[in-house]
């Protein structure tokens, strides 16, 4: 039959819902098992949220919306971008978006082509080299290393762009480290892409609100200097616990917004009406819900980093944002980090990610999703700490 343009032969996975699909599947047939897989609160999104959804289902919001979003919502971001980082941002500039990976393929689409080269973070959110890949744009690397708690370096990172490099992709807090890069790191980066005026930047700020330990976020919308070539990518999946809602914003420079917006009309008319309105009673309602989950991951986080590194043979540094654990198994033996994976999950019934699933500089890594119960978290710990002794 028909096949796909050699592009699809490029497009990547995230096995992040292979990984689900496998635990889903084992549970189906009785087996007993913990998933700290996927990368998603396990928290039911706020009560007044699902509500404002249902109103606005029963006030008759059932049409398009404008491509870009509604009104209200586009500047209760620019709002809330304001209240918590003191930032001004046009309203006019935010587009709506049916979830923040769309945000990062219309901005490797814009920037993606032969010849031109794309910056990403190794490991890194599987998903940015995937996209690069299908582009026919070539995925250049940036290593994210442990020495350096997991943080970008401003010199390294400067060091790898060239002539051909159109777009650099920074995500902090990190996917799948929890790295967060520091301050001193960003001012550093930007001031060295000063000298590379053509290079856009796409700031994959997802998790900003999961700080711990007094951890401050650099935002890059504070940087006016490069805000002419800045796309911002944010949403509520994370923070509001709304993945399967499907919604995001980005912010989009002067010269990017109306392709934007065509790509908009021509690929999802507007995300889909009810879900903006829960969108809007999110940033406008009372914040606790944040706050509270927040505290909850950090109570986690000292859950499950604690009973890593009791493992024999697992070290594993205390992440500083997002809710992810990034355990080194160099001391366990296994040398390939998706074996251990997915023998964890087969033999002892605890969902992981390999490493490698996020770069060839993931290899010798677990990742640990701890948005899941910390009785699970101590259970799928005692489950490893079984596994790992027996097969030494
Ligand atoms: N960016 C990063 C770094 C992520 O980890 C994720 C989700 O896992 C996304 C973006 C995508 O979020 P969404 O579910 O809103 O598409």
């Amino acid at each position: 039959g028909p096949r796909p343009v050699a592009a699809f032969s490029r497009i990547g996975e995230e096995n992040a819902f292979a990984v689900l699909a496998r635990a889903t599947e084992l549970a189906a047939r009785g087996r007993d098992i913990v998933n700290l897989g996927i990368g998603q609160p396990d928290f039911a999104t706020p009560p007044h949220i699902v509500e404002a959804a249902v109103k606005a289902l029963r006030e008759g919001h059932h049409g398009y919306t404008p491509a870009t979003g509604i009104a209200p919502l586009r500047e209760a971001v620019a709002a809330d971008v304001h209240r918590r980082l003191g930032t001004a941002i046009d309203p006019g500039k935010v587009v709506i978006v049916p979830g923040g990976k769309v945000t990062m393929f219309a901005a490797i689409l814009m920037f993606g082509e032969p010849g031109a080269e794309i910056l990403y973070p190794d490991p890194g959110f599987p998903i940015y080299r995937s996209m690069i890949e299908f582009t026919g744009a070539k995925p250049v690397p940036v290593p994210i290393r442990e020495e350096n708690g997991f943080a970008f370096s401003a010199e390294e990172t400067l060091g790898l762009i060239g002539p051909t490099t159109r777009l650099i992709i920074l995500n902090s807090p990190a996917n799948p480290t929890g790295g967060v890069t520091p301050k001193a790191e960003i001012d550093a980066l930007v001031k060295g892409l000063e000298k590379h005026p053509h290079v856009a930047i796409l700031s994959d700020e997802i998790y900003d609100q999961f700080l711990f330990d007094g951890a401050s976020h650099a935002s890059l919308l504070t940087y006016p200097d490069i805000r002419g070539r800045l796309i911002l990518l944010n949403g509520w999946s994370k923070t509001y616990a709304m993945t399967g809602w499907r919604l995001g914003w980005s912010l989009w420079p002067d010269g990017l917004f109306e392709a934007m917006r065509k790509l908009a009309v021509n690929c999802w008319s507007c995300v889909n009406a009810p879900a903006q309105y829960a969108a809007l009673a999110a940033l406008t309602g009372p914040q606790d819900c944040v706050a509270e989950m927040v505290a909850a991951f950090d109570r986690r986080r000292h859950v499950v980093v604690e009973g890593l590194n009791a493992l024999p043979g697992v070290s594993c540094t205390l992440p500083k944002g997002a809710f992810y654990a990034f355990p080194n198994i160099a001391g366990t033996g296994w040398s390939s980090a998706k074996k251990l994976a997915s023998a964890l999950l087969e033999e002892a019934g605890v969902a992981t990610i390999g490493g490698p699933d996020f770069g060839i500089h993931g290899e010798g890594y677990l990742r640990l999703s701890y948005a899941n119960s910390e009785d699970n978290i101590r259970k799928a710990l005692g489950l490893m700490g079984d596994f790992l002794q027996q097969a030494r």
